[in-house]
């Protein structure tokens, strides 16, 4: 009898959610682990933990709260709601719209009543509201559009009517290279494991048909709301004043540099978005954070976050499956350990994700994302492993950052054009080259750099889909120029091949 409250493993707010105004000694509180989830792909070590202990954690934090808590572990999300169901008879079970599309199916199916997602700044409701309202011509929606509409109804980094400080967008200051002078960077906050996470790991690692990878958590990322307060405040007050200028730079000694590293606690519901921007914008205003750090990070969270989450759910749900490109080429196992590499871009990458089930947005898009696009990886594949591999990893970050953003798999609904780059681009946003067997300018022969080959590759094979892209025109008149053309395609073929069985 009785009311029961379902809190999903994304969705671990303990006040927020289906837990806003629930009521000790009145509502019942289920959690279910679904086995069929665990088992359904790999996992990263760190991010299945992340999902479990952040549950467990609510679930004590509740039961010490004074409420009843049934803690179901079941073969599926189904599985375990009927043994509650049989145990409990409840009147009602509600639950918080999930924050993907199987997800939601499934709970109608089971007949849960939905409440409205509140963990975003920007209901799916009011994004394709203004989606509609704002689409062009090509059926495309702009960033920056939204953007600034988010900042002007939500009044952040306001002055007015005007954006703080007069401009809109900073990323002219926020562009710039990795500084070569050796600096330090700020420590990255860990909590210290404790009994739970080791039961948690312990019990993960004993479950039959669980795949796990990946090194096993070390306390660097938030398991409670209360842990990621406290990260959100070290952020603000000792990463966020350097956070602006170089956010799109890799430096091989520093896998977080000054990156928030809050979007596993934001992605899992346990900090929301209004509070870390009112965080950034106080700190702002009262002179202790620089305007193009704290309008970098606003943009990453009102604008991107929230225009990925929107697109996600205003797209038709077979945006997941396009592959206008026709890649037919398997995840390269230098992506998942199964192979080493010589290109020391891939393989720094590929470290710090298997060290800290994280690399931040410029590895993710222009090395990795980027490498599986020359290459001509199916999207899917690629899809499939970030989801899986990274701490933050969720559909709906997944579906529109690799195949609507990084590989251009659905003809650039995202970016009017593909986000490819030779090795120049790593070669100036990072330290990775001066150590590689292989040579940024070079796009043929033995030690010719794998992107550098296969960006030129990659426009020629295109030709159908590209060339006629306005921003592309300056690459194919230089690609026209060319005078070893053949040589390139022969030398891209033999990378892809390479890539393609880990010998590159
Ligand atoms: Fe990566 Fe090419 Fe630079 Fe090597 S030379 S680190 S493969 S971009």
């Amino acid at each position: 009898m009785g009311r029961t409250l379902w809190v999903l493993g994304d969705q671990l707010h303990p006040t927020g959610g289906v837990l806003a105004g629930a009521r000790p000694g009145v509502d019942r509180i289920l959690f279910v682990l679904s086995l069929a989830k665990l088992r359904e792909r790999p996992w990263h070590r760190q991010r299945a933990h992340l999902f479990v202990a952040g549950m467990r954690r609510l679930a004590v934090d509740l039961e010490r709260r004074g409420f009843e808590v049934d803690w179901r572990e079941a073969d599926s999300w189904r599985a375990g709601l009927e043994a509650h169901v049989r145990d409990h008879r409840p009147d009602a079970v509600e639950a918080m719209e999930p924050l993907n599309r199987r997800g939601r199916a499934t709970l109608e199916r089971l007949g849960v009543e939905l409440r409205r997602n509140d963990q975003f700044l920007c209901h799916y409701d009011e994004f394709a509201d203004w989606a509609d309202r704002h689409q062009r011509g090509d059926g495309s929606v702009l960033l920056e559009d939204f953007y600034r509409w988010q900042r002007r109804r939500l009044g952040v980094l306001m002055d007015g009517d005007a954006p703080a400080g007069g401009r809109w967008n900073l990323d002219a200051d926020n562009r710039q290279p990795p500084p070569r002078d050796g600096r330090d960077w700020p420590p990255v906050t860990t909590s210290a494991l404790d009994e739970l996470d080791r039961e948690v790991m312990d019990h993960l690692e004993s479950l039959p048909g669980v795949r796990l990878f990946g090194a096993p958590p070390d306390g660097t990322w938030a398991t409670s709301r209360r842990r990621a307060l406290h990260r959100l405040q070290r952020f603000v007050e000792e990463v966020l004043p350097g956070f602006g200028a170089h956010q799109d730079a890799m430096l091989q000694r520093s896998w977080a540099m000054r990156h928030s590293l809050l979007s596993h606690a934001l992605n899992a519901g346990m900090l929301h978005p209004g509070e870390v921007v009112e965080a950034a914008e106080i700190a702002y205003r009262e002179g202790r954070v620089p305007l193009n750090s704290a309008e970098g990070f606003v943009r990453q969270v009102v604008g991107w976050r929230e225009f990925v989450w929107g697109l996600y759910w205003w797209r038709d749900a077979d945006w997941r499956a396009a592959n206008v490109l026709g890649n037919d080429q398997p995840l390269p196992p230098a992506f998942t350990g199964a192979a080493s590499t010589d290109a020391r871009c891939v393989a720094t990458s590929v470290g710090w994700i298997e060290r800290h089930a994280y690399a931040h947005h410029i590895p993710r898009l222009m090395v990795l994302a980027n490498l599986a696009t020359l290459a001509g990886v199916r999207p899917q594949e690629l899809t499939a492993w970030m989801h899986a591999s990274f701490v933050d990893g969720a559909d709906w970050v997944m579906v529109p950052n690799v195949v609507g953003m990084g590989m251009y798999a659905d003809g650039g609904s995202m970016s009017t054009k593909p986000y490819v780059s030779g090795g120049k681009y790593i070669d100036r946003m990072s330290d990775f080259c001066g150590d590689c067997r292989y040579d940024p300018k070079q796009r043929v022969g033995e030690r010719a750099c794998p992107f550098t080959t296969l960006y030129w590759d990659f426009l020629d094979r295109h030709r159908d889909v590209l060339a006629d892209n306005r921003r592309l025109a300056r690459p194919y008149a230089t690609l026209e120029r060319l005078a070893d053309v053949e040589e390139v395609r022969r030398r891209a073929k033999e990378v892809r091949a390479r890539l393609a069985a880990g010998t590159l």
